[in-house]
């Protein structure tokens, strides 16, 4: 008994010091959740605890230094809860867009660091931890001898189980993300990109490409291509669509998949670490203009991809598919134009977030046809007709979405040719599996489209029998670097003709 006492103040100060951090720090990164059912919440609140628990176990061990802890905590402390005001007031992603942001001096978040509201958030968090440092001034220090270190390596082990078990399932949250993202914006991307040293040039004109990367949507979930629901009913009307059915590819993750799609990598490459070529790098030298225009943050994987672009945009860059007032993809219409001089040739990429979970931040209410829906992030809670009707209502939206911009390129004098392919497929159930991050079969089918204008059909009669004719194929996704290049008549760089859908 003697000895619990002995041991009373130390673990009074470590509780009052993890339930400040809880309040200013690590709580922001649940309080956008929806709390649907009952079961869902009591996974969210058992995953802050295992959380809050790692959590006490570094800074336990941390706290063993005692003069060193003194110091550099409250600065940490202070670091952090300045980027916990941003996710609890706007739900915004500390991921590697954001401290990429922060690295460069983006005058864009400066805006927002000084509204006053931010600038008292701060100072209250920092006040009360130095009077809460006051008020302990002659607590205990801590020690390996204490029954409170033990606890602490059981910490410290919960946060590596839970990763094991679930891969960032904490390393996205508050403050572990300051951390990990900070780590992956250091990290060198994995794909490195080769200079085009040719004299690339082009025997086309006018054309006007435009590639849209969709996200996470499987082709059997289209009613183009015989899908029980009418999930296209406005595609289906279109005239100069076509729907390839048997696309596939081996990535189910967009940081795996994007690398590949655009650039020469083929699937078959079994080198991660390797060079390759940026589709858009080989256009620029034939005098194409690229843009890019994102409505996803950027990811370490495919960011020199999005910079060898002539022009980008990246929409909302700081909420990224995690957070749930992350912008609907109608908004990279509103950065999208046809204007244009003419003979110029053109390729614009729109990337969408699609039907990335959680579903139903991607889509506004009048897209939520399909009933009941999803209440709750954690899928244990939920039935699976409840996520098969919400992930249905991100393709009623993607039909509106495409819809949208097939009649706007039909006002365009150029020859247009629009290819909508999904980065990869998404598992709904299969096998007992959900989402895309599975590497299961039926996460390996994105949808693909291509949608052609009157000019464009006119001037290609023999492109277009030539989709016609292939659309039943079976093919991967190897398929797009070498048909764009084939449809820009590329010359003097050298590309497979063979896998182009067009010849
Ligand atoms: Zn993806």
């Amino acid at each position: 008994m003697e000895k619990i006492k002995l041991w009373i103040p130390e673990i009074k100060f470590h509780l009052g010091l993890n339930i400040l951090i809880a309040v200013f720090i690590t709580i922001a990164s649940y309080v956008h959740f929806p709390f649907g059912s009952l079961k869902g919440n009591l996974v969210y609140l058992a995953h802050f605890l295992l959380l809050q628990f790692s959590l006490f176990g570094f800074i336990y061990i941390f706290s063993l230094l005692n003069k060193v802890f003194k110091i550099v905590f409250p600065i940490l402390f202070i670091l952090a809860t300045s980027f916990s005001f941003w996710v609890y007031t706007q739900d915004l992603t500390i991921g590697v867009g954001m401290i990429q942001a922060i690295s460069e001096t983006n005058s864009d978040i400066a805006i927002d660091v000084l509204s006053y509201q931010f600038v008292l958030f701060v100072l209250l968090s920092s006040f009360s931890l130095l009077l809460f440092f006051r008020l302990h001034k002659k607590s205990r220090v801590s020690s390996i001898k204490s029954p409170l270190f033990f606890l602490a390596i059981f910490g410290v082990l919960t946060f590596f189980v839970v990763e094991n078990y679930k891969y960032d399932a904490f390393k996205n949250r508050l403050p572990y993300s300051l951390y990990f993202a900070s780590v992956k914006y250091a990290n060198k991307p994995k794909i490195k990109l080769k200079e085009v040293k040719e004299q690339v040039f082009t025997k086309e004109e006018n054309l006007h490409i435009v590639l849209v990367v969709g996200e996470s949507v499987r082709a059997d979930h289209l009613s183009l291509n015989g899908y029980n629901r009418n999930t296209n009913p406005l595609l289906s009307k279109q005239k100069n669509l076509i729907s390839f059915k048997k696309v596939y590819t081996p990535f189910t993750f967009t940081s795996q998949s994007l690398p590949q799609i655009l650039t020469d990598k083929s699937i078959d490459s079994k080198q991660s670490h390797q060079e390759a070529t940026s589709l858009y790098s080989v256009l620029n030298k034939a005098s194409f203009k690229t843009e890019w225009i994102g409505n996803q943050s950027i990811e370490r994987s495919y960011k020199d991809i999005i910079y060898s672009n002539t022009s980008k945009i990246i929409i909302d860059k700081f909420h990224s598919f995690q957070s749930f007032k992350k912008q609907k993809d109608l908004v990279l219409l509103d950065h999208f134009s046809i204007e244009d001089s003419k003979l110029e040739n053109r390729i614009s990429t729109l990337h969408m977030i699609g039907s990335h979970w959680y579903y139903n931040s991607r889509i506004t209410s009048d897209f939520q046809y399909f009933k009941p829906i999803i209440s709750s992030k954690y899928i244990g809670s939920l039935t699976k007709d409840e996520l098969i009707n919400s992930y249905d209502n991100t393709i009623l939206y993607l039909d509106n979405f495409l819809n949208i911009l097939i009649e706007k390129l039909k006002q365009s004098s150029k020859n247009t040719i629009l290819i909508y392919l999904s980065d990869h497929g998404e598992t709904l159930g299969e096998d007992g599996k959900w989402l895309h991050a599975q590497r299961h079969k039926a996460a390996r089918n994105p949808a693909m489209l291509v949608w052609f204008s009157n000019n464009f059909k006119e001037k290609y009669p023999l492109k277009i029998n030539q989709l016609k004719f292939k659309k039943q194929d079976s093919i991967t996704t190897d398929f797009l670097f070498h048909s764009i290049l084939d449809l820009g008549k590329i010359e003097n760089y050298k590309f497979e003709n063979k896998k182009s859908i067009f010849d």
